[in-house]
């Protein structure tokens, strides 16, 4: 983004929620199930069809709302939301509406503007010989997921860049997974987010006009799509045009921002109270059932790692944010490692700092938890190194080796001849020999008190032995036959 302007991002996620059945009838919910298979007169939309709200539903809403920290609502109501869609067989979308669920909250650095549940719109398949999406031959309709429960987070406009943008959701969607409440799968739909969007002349407190990215699907294109759209809008303030507010859509294979539908189009809802539902009381049974529900949260994790483990606030997240690294990391811990110097437990950052080496062999989405490397297998490999059994260098090697194969560290070092060089290992004192012999102006610089010379003679060692020696001891050993000390 060019100097001069500061952007400003608000983000509306819907989450579908992991209930059995759906929100206001007793179908249940399905993934990839025949279409039309789950339906019934509620969520068909028949005249007379009664809904009964479904109490599994309001239990996770209220986690959600207690984990963000908001206000929840002793009693609130639901509206009709009416608008004419072929996924919409009643005519409207119940929802919340001037009385959420939840008011208020916040997570991490950003405050939670309110939090409400809602039913899912059916899924609308476009199909046709062109095997376009956008003017396709024919749409279809399946009523599977018409009545899903949702609930809808809707942010303050408290997010500054596209990078906070997509690390903010990670925390969310982290926190999501953590309740147990949701898939909270982006590519699957069950965690879906708006980006709204708008920039500003830097230290201005007004907020620019603003336009909102439908559907970002991933982590990536959120990030990607946020960033086009505030080139975009510092580009037309640059050339002294103003925003538009509109709705867009972000194609990710071109990059390109079309527009969705303007402010003048927008829909008029028409809300009005529900009323075929009672209001939604929630008692303090229920309040208590779902805070008694509440686990540890990811943003209490990472203060955990940081303060009871020592770890760096920048791998503390990337642990916690991420619920299958925390839960590896700790299985680790448990599995015992190398000695921390104090005491007898295993050293924290050690075993930290090793879980990104494997995600990085895995790919990055990857659950460590299902690959081959155990966090036994990974914490002794750990203790290896920390015991000076085997080299940084030859400890990426066996890790590769485990990704691969799986099996045990020491079994793999030893039979590759990875263990390190060093101590009594008559080998080491050969190698240190050879590299003064090979290169005697370097030796006769660090004879002379030049310590800065030894570089070449170190480096010389461990070409030699693949990286297997301990660069500390290769040094003391040469310039113990160099530079004895007195
Ligand atoms: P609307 O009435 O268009 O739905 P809201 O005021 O309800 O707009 O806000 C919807 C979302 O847009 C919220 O997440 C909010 O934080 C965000 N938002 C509102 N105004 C702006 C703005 N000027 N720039 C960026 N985000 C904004
Ligand atoms: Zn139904
Ligand atoms: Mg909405």
């Amino acid at each position: 983004m060019s100097i001069g302007y500061e952007s400003v991002i608000g983000l509306e996620i819907h989450v579908q929620l992991g209930t059995r059945t759906k929100m206001f009838c007793g179908c249940e919910l399905s993934f990839g199930d025949p279409p039309n298979t789950h339906t019934c007169p509620v969520c068909l939309g028949l005249p007379g069809a009664l809904p009964v709200l479904n109490a599994r539903a309001v239990h996770f809403g209220l986690m959600i709302g207690l984990a963000l920290d908001g206000e929840i609502a002793t009693r609130s109501i639901f509206h009709r939301k009416n608008y004419f869609y072929p996924d919409l067989p009643k005519g409207y979308q119940i929802s919340q509406y001037d009385v959420p669920l939840c008011a208020g909250g916040r997570l991490g650095d950003v405050r939670i503007h309110r939090v409400h549940l809602e039913e899912d719109a059916a899924k609308l398949v476009h199909v046709g010989q062109s095997g376009r999406i956008h003017g396709s031959d024919r749409s279809v309709v399946d009523f599977n997921r018409g009545g899903t429960p949702l609930v809808e987070i809707v942010t303050e406009p408290d997010l500054c860049s596209p990078e906070q943008a997509r690390e903010w959701l990670t925390l969310l969607r982290a926190t999501l997974k953590a309740l147990g409440v949701s898939d909270v799968n982006m590519e699957e739909g069950s965690l879906r987010c708006d980006a709204n969007v708008s920039v500003r002349p830097a230290g201005r407190t007004e907020l620019g006009t603003k336009t909102e990215l439908k559907n970002m699907n991933s982590f990536r294109y959120l990030e990607r799509g946020v960033r086009a759209e505030i080139e975009r809008q510092v580009g037309l303030l640059g050339a002294g045009e103003s925003v538009v507010q509109q709705t867009l859509h972000f194609d990710p294979g071109s990059g390109r921002l079309t527009p969705l539908r303007s402010k003048e189009e927008a829909h008029d809802y028409r809300y009005f109270p529900e009323p075929d539902l009672v209001p939604l009381v929630a008692t303090e049974e229920m309040l208590a059932a779902a805070r008694g529900a509440l686990p540890e949260l990811p943003a209490r994790r990472a203060e955990r790692f940081v303060h009871d483990l020592g770890l760096g606030g920048e791998r503390a997240h990337e642990l916690a944010f991420r619920t299958e690294l925390g839960d590896y990391f700790e299985r680790m811990l448990a599995a015992g490692g190398p000695q921390a110097a104090g005491g007898g437990s295993p050293d924290p950052v050690a075993l930290a700092n090793w879980i990104p080496q494997l995600v990085e062999r895995l790919g990055s989405d990857a659950d460590p938890a299902r690959s081959r490397v155990t966090p036994e297998s990974l914490a002794a490999l750990v203790a290896m190194v920390s015991a000076r059994e085997i080299s940084h260098d030859a400890a990426r090697e066996v890790l590769s080796r485990l990704v691969a194969e799986g099996g045990d560290p020491g079994t793999i070092a030893e039979r590759e001849g990875l263990g390190a060089l060093g101590g009594q290992d008559d080998g080491l004192a050969e190698l240190v020999a050879r590299a003064i012999t090979s290169d005697p102006s370097a030796a006769e610089q660090v004879r002379a008190g030049n310590r800065r010379a030894i570089g070449p003679l170190v480096g010389y060692v461990m070409r030699e032995c693949k990286g297997r020696a301990d660069g500390g001891e290769v040094t003391r050993l040469i310039l113990e036959l160099l530079a004895p000390s007195p």
